[in-house]
């Protein structure tokens, strides 16, 4: 027969494991990433199914780089297939917002269009020239994307952080992975459009790129939904189908985020 413990023990023994319970939770409450790295990891793992766990894990971890030391506000993640309107979104934001935002601007090797110009929507620079920028280790993240390499530059990022405004990250999703896995602090809104026929034709409609890059962009973003599914550090995803709609919501996201900002108001 089982012995009854002690009523003075079995009260110590509750206390305690209701006091650790309460620590846990108030750790857990203080390190979201803790739930999004482990929900990531698990969404990954469960997308890729590899025979090897363990290697899987292995090579999933050693991507985390040691969080760098942080000041400021968070920066804001805006991620969107191609044509999505991610462009006109930030142009909004900055305009109705001038005081609260700052758009990090990336480095690229892709010839500037029309209307756009070096240092405002990109620094346009050689291959070379990108490339001495990586061996510097200058770039929170890079990626290659449609030929062309893209990069967020990691002391203009912390200039903005440092100044007190919400960085705006405008950046395709493989690199939103590294820059959730650089260990910067940051909130990630996904922007979806309607369909991938309708981004073919807000595509086409743009006209800034030939049909045979607009339906290499058009396989992309395809892709690029489909990865979505297993991220889940995007704390946001909303439909950019009529903007107005849209960009009430984004605000109220915003609100939530940082509210003290007033973003409510307009
Ligand atoms: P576009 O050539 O249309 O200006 O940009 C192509 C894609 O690259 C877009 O999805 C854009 O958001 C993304 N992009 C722009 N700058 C960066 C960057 O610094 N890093 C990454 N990973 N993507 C970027």
């Amino acid at each position: 027969m089982e012995r009854e413990l002690d009523p003075e023990l079995l009260a110590y023994f509750h206390a305690t494991r209701d006091a650790i319970t309460e620590e846990h939770k108030a750790y857990l409450l203080q390190h979201p990433e803790i739930r999004q790295i482990l929900q990531d990891f698990l969404a990954r793992l469960l997308l890729k199914k590899p025979d090897d766990i363990y290697a899987f894990a292995n090579e999933y971890f050693s991507y985390f780089k040691p969080a760098p030391a942080q000041s400021g506000i968070m920066p804001l993640v805006i991620c969107a297939p191609s044509g999505c309107g991610k462009g006109t979104l930030i142009g909004r934001l900055l305009k109705d917002f001038p005081d609260a935002f700052k758009l990090s601007v990336s480095f690229t090797t892709r010839p500037a269009r029309k209307g756009e110009d070096n240092g405002v929507n990109y620094f346009f620079v050689q291959r070379a020239e990108f490339e001495a920028e990586i061996a510097a280790n200058n770039f929170i993240e890079y990626v290659k994307y449609a030929d062309n390499y893209y990069g967020t530059n990691r002391k203009q990022v912390q200039a903005i952080c440092d100044d007190g405004r919400i960085c705006l990250l405008e950046i395709e999703i493989k690199g939103a992975q590294k820059v959730f896995r650089s260990g910067l602090a940051c909130n990630y809104l996904f922007i979806m459009p309607p369909s991938v026929e309708s981004l073919r034709e807000r595509l086409i409609n743009r006209g800034t790129e030939e049909l045979e890059i607009i339906e290499k962009r058009v396989a992309i973003a395809k892709g690029e939904l489909e990865e979505l599914h297993a991220l889940s550090f995007f704390n946001k995803r909303l439909v950019n189908d009529e903007f107005e709609a849209f960009y009430a919501q984004v605000k109220a996201y915003l609100h939530e985020l940082y509210p003290s900002l007033g973003f409510g108001a307009k």
